[in-house]
């Protein structure tokens, strides 16, 4: 069972990779924490990919589906995989396919995430990380046991630069852009599955769980 999870900054595609990863025991594949690694760990094209993200350039398409091939390649098929936030455009999501044929997997279904500009909004602008241990807080959703600081690791919590309500806003019309053709290309192929993603984490963890479940079976 292999699947793409897609969806704009604040749909919560993340936190449901995560938990259906870890429950299934599949590689949870994201992009932006496989390009963190490469480049903590100072692989070849790690290296190459930092000195585009140094300048606070996008790391080219062809880059970053090299780096996706390498990880998917080290999978080596045991495990099942969700593939989350990427890809991000047609052009990623055709050399996919490639990468994805010539190392015999077989995608079985694309979820898209659709999100309300408000949710996504409160989701990202509540959203505190820990510097120290990574760990991830919600103001609302996810508050930590003393206000501004890490349960686990005492450090004192941030937000993202860009997690503010005019960033997000100019962040989601940019997803809309380029993800356009992409769900396109993901619907003629039959492999589409819309999810509302507006309700609550849970809710929408039950229904990406009946379809899966639903797919493992017609399989
Ligand atoms: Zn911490």
């Amino acid at each position: 069972m292999n699947i793409i999870f897609l969806g704009p900054p604040g749909a919560g595609k993340g936190t449901q990779a995560d938990a259906i990863s870890k429950e299934r025991g599949m590689a949870h594949i994201s992009t932006g924490d496989m390009l963190r690694t490469a480049v903590e760990v100072g692989t070849p094209l790690g290296l190459r990919a930092m000195q585009y993200m140094e300048k606070g350039l996008l790391v080219p398409d062809e880059l970053v589906v090299d780096i996706v091939a390498e990880r998917i390649s080290k999978n080596g098929q045991q495990k099942s995989i969700i593939l989350d936030g990427f890809p991000r455009n047609l052009n990623q999501a055709k050399a996919l396919d490639e990468t994805l044929k010539s190392l015999s997997y077989k995608l079985d279904a694309v979820f898209c995430f659709a999100v309300s500009e408000e949710t996504a909004i409160a989701r990202l602008t509540g959203r505190w990380m820990c510097p120290g241990c990574g760990a991830n807080y919600h103001q609302k959703y996810m508050p930590p046991q003393q206000q501004g600081k890490c349960d686990k690791c005492g450090k004192t919590l941030q937000q993202r630069p860009d997690d503010n309500e005019k960033t997000v806003k100019e962040r989601l019309k940019v997803y809309k852009k380029q993800t356009a053709d992409l769900v396109n290309y993901y619907e003629k192929k039959s492999l589409l599955r819309k999810v509302n993603a507006d309700r609550e984490v849970k809710e929408v963890y039950e229904e990406v769980t009946k379809a899966l479940d639903l797919l493992t079976r017609e399989k």
